[in-house]
């Protein structure tokens, strides 16, 4: 069986509770952006390699691929392939990994996201598509023979949205919720998602399984987001934690 781990489900930065963005499916080498919950990858690798998938090119996604340096070289992991569109990669590579940010280059593949499908092993078929946010996000639906992962953040919840006929009927789909319905003004100048567009995003699209994170790190934990206001319109949601491990 296949589990999606919640490394790190806070959106801009860590909070106590929560480090930023990172979700890690172990059975495939699987990393969904590489916020500061990556620290917390090692213990949890099975494979050789490792397959990084970045949803855009803002700090809380992205800053972890600076721990790879350190991290790696204590794994048995060989090889690093680190996804996102090229114009992100380039980003990273040329500001992140400058030599005044940071002291050392990775010995890790970077692969701009190209038109066609991708093909991952255990026949895993990834599409990705855009999503508005400012700067351009990417999401993501990987495919596997009988079970799917629709990992959607940073951007404003659509029910009507383009992407809706990308992650129709997935298993699970993990959506980012930075707010609360009631901040849905200030979710939509920042780019972001509130509760009760997200669940009706799970509801049109038929998915299986809602799980909420990229939460907003200075809400409360017992309930960052008003999940009664999701469960009215999709009962099937849930609220991430860091820690938390979900079946796919
Ligand atoms: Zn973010
Ligand atoms: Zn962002």
């Amino acid at each position: 069986m296949m589990r999606l781990h919640c490394l790190g489900t806070a959106g801009y930065h860590p909070s106590e509770t929560r480090h930023t963005s990172c979700y890690f499916v172990p059975e495939a080498g699987l990393v969904l952006d590489a916020g500061t919950g990556l620290f917390r990858l090692p213990p949890l690798l099975r494979t050789t390699h490792l397959d990084i998938f970045l949803s855009h090119a803002h700090l809380d996604h992205v800053i972890g691929l600076t721990y790879l340096l350190g991290l790696i070289p204590t794994t048995p992991v060989e090889c690093v392939r680190i996804r996102g569109e090229a114009e992100k990669l380039q980003a990273v590579r040329q500001h992140l990994f400058s030599a005044l940010i940071f002291p050392a280059q990775l010995d890790v593949q970077w692969l701009p996201l190209e038109k066609s499908d991708l093909q991952l092993p255990e026949k895993c078929v990834v599409s990705w598509f855009p999503l508005p946010h400012p700067g351009g996000s990417v999401g993501y639906r990987f495919q596997w023979p009988t079970r799917s992962l629709a990992y959607v953040t940073d951007t404003t919840a659509d029910p009507i949205g383009n992407y809706i006929k990308q992650i129709q009927g997935v298993d699970l789909l993990l959506h980012e919720c930075n707010f609360g319905d009631d901040q849905a003004d200030w979710a939509s100048k920042t780019g972001h998602s509130w509760t009760s567009r997200v669940a009706s995003v799970a509801k049109v699209a038929k998915v299986r399984q809602l799980l909420l994170t990229h939460l907003d790190p200075r809400a409360p934990d017992h309930d960052p987001i008003g999940l009664a206001a999701a469960q009215a319109i999709f009962p099937a949601t849930t609220v991430a934690h860091d820690g938390l491990v979900v079946p796919i």
